[in-house]
């Protein structure tokens, strides 16, 4: 029998067009396996008379390494080629657009807050926050709220349980710090307050108020009106001036209802002040004897004033919103301008 050269010719042939790993095993099975074409001559050699098995052998030989050496040569042009194929499909491309993430903003309200706090910390008010659930006495009875005043009524005030409700002000606070603490007393709570008003332009059933309270010896009026007008000014611009109008709050006395200067006419009249030429922001007042008496303060010796505002209304008057619904509809083009 005689060495047949075409089968290194075919092997050629067929490692030229392989195109992955797979199939380069099979040819690799086929010729190098247990069974494959190389064993196969290798058993012809005992059948082989004497004298031609050592030159057979040697073909044989020869074949296998070549077989061999071009299978791994074949194996590692195909991983590198791979791996480039790897490299260039997930290489970053730094000229293509950026994802585009949305950017939250704070809200409006959060906005206002902070800067109401910021202006009363300078001018060297604690702050403090309270529970939004309150019991009867904090929120009514110890502000000198009567029995029958009307803030008590079902129709205004939400009820969790007999004497527990949900705060209708932030002034509990006042009565929770005249408490706790020893005059003098500066301080500023800001919260969410509740009331069973029907959603409309100008009222929500939830809101925000800062309360403000000073308690020192030798307190007047005319330190709650630089206080409020310091404020007014810092928050509304330099022109800003403020009003007094007398007004009853149980648990202040003399009260006032306190607006300021109209921000947009300045005073003159127009629209969004219905021509009065102010802006109602809020009650104040100096706190009634009867409150002090009641943590135990001795109003001969210790005055105080005290003032509520609405954040919702600072906000809106700040930035002219027209309607208290805009800050809890998270509308995005509203959100969005501030
Ligand atoms: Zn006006």
């Amino acid at each position: 029998m005689e060495f047949n050269e075409d089968i290194e010719k075919q092997f050629f042939e067929k490692i030229k067009n392989i195109k992955d790993l797979s199939e380069l095993k099979k040819i690799e099975i086929e010729y190098l396996g247990k069974k494959g074409i190389v064993q196969e001559l290798y058993k012809k050699i005992k059948d082989l008379p004497e004298e031609k098995r050592k030159e057979f052998g040697e073909k044989v030989n020869n074949l296998r390494n070549i077989i061999e050496s071009s299978i791994e040569s074949t194996k590692a042009q195909l991983e590198s080629s791979l791996a480039d194929l790897k490299l260039s499909s997930e290489k970053i491309d730094v000229t293509l657009p950026g994802l585009h993430f949305q950017r939250g903003s704070i809200h409006v309200l959060t906005k206002v807050i902070e800067e109401v706090k910021s202006i009363f910390v300078s001018m060297g008010f604690d702050v403090f926050s309270g529970p939004d659930i309150e019991d009867d006495y904090y929120n009514f009875e110890a502000l000198n709220i009567p029995e029958h005043h009307p803030a008590r009524d079902m129709q205004d005030t939400f009820y969790l349980a007999q004497k527990i409700l949900l705060r209708t002000q932030t002034s509990p606070m006042q009565i929770r710090i005249m408490k706790k603490l020893k005059p003098p007393i500066r301080m500023i709570a800001i919260g969410r307050c509740y009331r069973r008003d029907a959603l409309d332009s100008s009222h929500s059933p939830q809101f925000h108020q800062v309360e403000g309270l000073v308690v020192d010896k030798g307190i007047s009026f005319a330190n709650l009106k630089a206080t409020l007008s310091e404020f007014s000014k810092k928050m509304f611009g330099e022109n800003t001036r403020i009003r007094f109008t007398p007004s009853y709050f149980p648990f202040v006395e003399p009260g006032s209802e306190t607006s300021i200067s109209c921000v947009i006419c300045g005073g003159k009249g127009c629209p969004v002040c219905k021509y009065t030429g102010f802006l109602e922001m809020g009650g104040s007042g100096m706190v009634h004897p009867n409150v002090l008496r009641n943590v135990g303060i001795d109003p001969d010796e210790f005055q105080g004033f005290a003032f509520g505002w609405g954040i919702e209304r600072i906000a809106m008057v700040k930035y002219g919103i027209p309607d208290i619904r805009y800050f809890y509809q998270n509308d995005l083009r509203f959100l969005k301008q501030f």
